[in-house]
């Protein structure tokens, strides 16, 4: 049995993250979904604290898939990119093959000698955290971006409100300005 790895902050988990894990649970046996910056919470890069992020994910993919299929753990990051990746093993049971798209998480575990492959992208003009975090910032629609399960639970833990407040309320939007300042 081969066991995957896919790591991602999920801020939020989008249709997108749901498409991929589909399809990696196609390849794999069992899909590893790790939660990276699982430290991180009220900013605009990661809003969503590492247990909120699990539910959303939990809630997510348990109406569609086999709970013993995947596992959901949080991984905190580390100041130090040569060890991040026995940082991340130290946290997950063994794994053969890691997807991704991204550039530094690809370099670290090619380096440390996994098998990497590029995970689907699926619709990414529409399904992109960051839009969607500044749909939620400008009042936009962006419920159906997500999960139905998700939306509901940022409005439950008022991840919208706290997503608004984290912009102070003197600032004039603008999303550049927000992606310039990584807010
Ligand atoms: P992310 O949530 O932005 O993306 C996760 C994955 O989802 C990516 O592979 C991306 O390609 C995919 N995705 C996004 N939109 C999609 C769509 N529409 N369709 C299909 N797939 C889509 O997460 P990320 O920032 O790439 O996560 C990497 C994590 O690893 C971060 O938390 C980072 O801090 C961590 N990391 C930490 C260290 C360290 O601590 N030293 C080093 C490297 C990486």
């Amino acid at each position: 049995m081969i066991r995957g790895l896919f790591v991602g902050r999920f801020q939020p988990f989008h249709l997108g993250h749901l498409y991929v894990v589909k399809k990696l649970l196609e390849k794999v046996g069992e899909l590893i979904i790790a939660i990276g910056s699982a430290q991180y919470s009220h900013t605009f890069k990661d809003p969503f604290n590492a247990g909120e992020r699990i539910w959303m994910i939990r809630s997510a993919l348990d109406a569609e898939l086999d709970p013993r299929k995947y596992y959901v753990i949080p991984i905190p990051d580390v100041n130090d990119n040569r060890i991040w990746v026995a940082h991340v093993e130290s946290y997950t049971p063994p794994f053969q093959i890691v997807f991704s798209n991204n550039s530094l998480v690809k370099v670290l575990f090619q380096e440390a000698g996994y098998d990497i492959e590029p995970s689907p992208l699926y619709k990414r003009e529409l399904y992109c955290g960051t839009d969607i975090r500044k749909k939620i910032i400008g009042n936009e629609k962006w419920e159906h971006l997500v999960p139905e399960n998700v939306a509901k639970i940022i409005k439950e833990i008022g991840g919208d409100k706290r997503l608004r407040g984290i912009i102070k309320k003197d600032y004039v939007y603008d999303a550049a300005e927000i992606d310039s300042n990584n807010i």
